[in-house]
């Protein structure tokens, strides 16, 4: 995806200067004052001190041999002297002979990059604020009654507030897992793609399911589940109306039966089989809960993981949310598998699910990506916050040297990548890969005086979002939304939640 160095006269090039620049690429390398110059969509140079003439010129990048020399440059954090006060977006455009150049000043600013959500169920932004002391099969039990009255309308409106909470928080790519497909409910899908677009998020949706009703020993109601052949069917669909396998994609599908305790063996099977047949990638919950390790014990004789492997639910194709009771055997069919995990902190805290077991998994080498998961069980809907909340939590079990604030920005970036199948693409910022990028305002009252930059992201409150670039093209701007008015999309969710609730 490496493009080459000729410029047309309509190239947009924005360079970022004077930043803290956390480029979480394999040395971990972060540049104390340092530049990243985007052509477009895509990251062409990223170093220390001032960026160079060319990149101000207009002139072409000289190529991406820039790459290995942006590589071995570490923490010279010399060359710009002190930054100036220009407020960062606050950028100059101007024409020159090659293209279009806009600079934008971040001094007191950390950049990231884009942070990478691997788990959400969008549409319960609707339903947040129930069943507010419950564990998980409590309040899912109190919840699938309401959840069944969705349709695509209310979904998109759902989907619209909890995307733009979360790319206020940083984030540039949401995983969603729905799984809820009242009949008769219109185009789901379709309107949680269409709301990351009005946005301008990437978005990974998912054709989830669920099968097994409690009359068949299940735990959600009869009238909240599908037959496996319209769940194959609408799967098959799917992935033809929105899934694109091409680079720098915006919207790609997986296939997403529920959790074990919701969902046949026979459709796990044939969902496997289907996604690979399809080349899609296939995400599930599991290993969430004790009673959900019961269930699997008492109705299959096994684990969680031992079940969902025996139906070919482990493989570099698969991520799993959760994984919160994941024992050593697990952990380790979890990494000779190449099976990556959504850790969800917040979630696992408000239903007192557990601590999931993640720097174990990280060390045995798991991939691991942070998400924020359905909003019913975590109301906050921020993914920078659960950085924090991965390294506070992870503590408690595992001791302070437990999970350094670095590793919870790399499972929030290149961890998250990996976990959707996109590291060639996203998580870091390195020349070649996408312009997704976050510029998080360091020099205010909450933060100004840190001693070191990034613990302002990783351990303060949520530094203020002065930019947020997808694709090189902003988002979210002074802590605003660029393409939507955020009184419109709340006063929207207001009055769907409000619908949902009567209905
Ligand atoms: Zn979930």
């Amino acid at each position: 995806m490496h493009q080459n160095s000729s410029l047309s006269a309509h190239v947009s090039r924005t360079i970022v200067t004077n930043a803290y620049v956390v480029t979480v690429d394999a040395a971990d390398t972060e540049y104390p004052s340092g530049f990243v110059v985007i052509d477009g969509k895509v990251v062409v140079a990223v170093g220390p001190g001032q960026a160079p003439a060319w990149a101000f010129s207009g002139s072409p990048a000289p190529a991406i041999a820039a790459r290995d020399g942006a590589a071995g440059a570490v923490d010279s954090g010399t060359g710009t002297g002190t930054s100036t006060s220009t407020v960062p977006v606050n950028s100059t455009p101007h024409d020159s002979r090659r293209a279009t150049v806009t600079v934008v000043d971040a001094g007191g600013h950390l950049v990231t990059p884009g942070l990478i959500n691997t788990h959400h169920h969008l549409y319960q932004w609707l339903t947040r604020g129930y069943a507010q002391d419950s564990i998980l099969f409590d309040w899912l039990v109190s919840l699938y009654p309401l959840w069944s009255a969705i349709d695509a309308d209310l979904v998109e409106a759902g989907a619209l507030g909890a995307m733009a909470v979360a790319a206020k928080s940083g984030c540039t790519t949401v995983a969603d897992h729905h799984y809820v497909f009242p009949s008769g409910s219109g185009d789901i899908l379709g309107g949680i793609v269409r709301a990351a677009s009005e946005l301008g998020v990437r978005i990974h949706a998912t054709r989830g399911s669920m099968d097994l009703g409690r009359s068949q020993g299940g735990l959600p109601p009869d009238f909240a589940v599908e037959t496996i052949d319209a769940i194959l069917a609408a799967s098959d669909q799917a992935i033809d109306q929105y899934h694109d396998a091409s680079p720098g994609a915006m919207a790609q599908i997986a296939l997403a039966p529920c959790s074990p305790f919701s969902v046949t063996a026979d459709l796990l099977t044939e969902s496997a089989a289907l996604g690979r047949v399809r080349g899609v990638r296939l995400h599930t919950h599991g290993s969430e809960t004790v009673e959900e390790d019961a269930f699997c014990q008492t109705k299959f004789g096994k684990t969680p993981t031992q079940y969902l492997e025996d139906l070919g639910w482990l493989g570099n194709d698969v991520w799993m949310a959760h994984c919160v009771h994941l024992d050593e055997h697990a952990i380790g069919r979890f990494a000779a598998t190449g099976t990556s995990v959504a850790h969800c902190p917040s979630s696992n805290a408000r239903l007192a699910a557990g601590i999931a077991p993640v720097p174990g998994m990280l060390d045995a080498g798991i991939s691991v990506g942070l998400g924020v998961d359905g909003a019913a069980s975590n109301e906050s809907g921020q993914l920078g916050t659960e950085i924090r909340m991965a390294v506070l939590m992870n503590r408690l079990r595992a001791g302070a040297d437990g999970m350094p604030g670095r590793r919870a920005i790399r499972m929030a970036t290149m961890g998250g990548a990996t976990t959707l199948g996109r590291d060639h693409e996203l998580g870091s910022i390195e020349p070649g890969k996408l312009a997704d990028l976050a510029v998080w305002k360091i020099d205010g009252v909450e933060h100004a005086g840190i001693l070191d930059p990034v613990a302002a992201l990783t351990l303060g409150s949520l530094p203020p979002l002065a930019l947020l670039l997808v694709n090189g093209e902003r988002v979210v701007e002074n802590g605003v939304l660029t393409r939507v008015d955020e009184r419109v999309v709340a006063n929207a969710v207001a009055k769907a939640s409000t619908t949902l609730q009567r209905r």
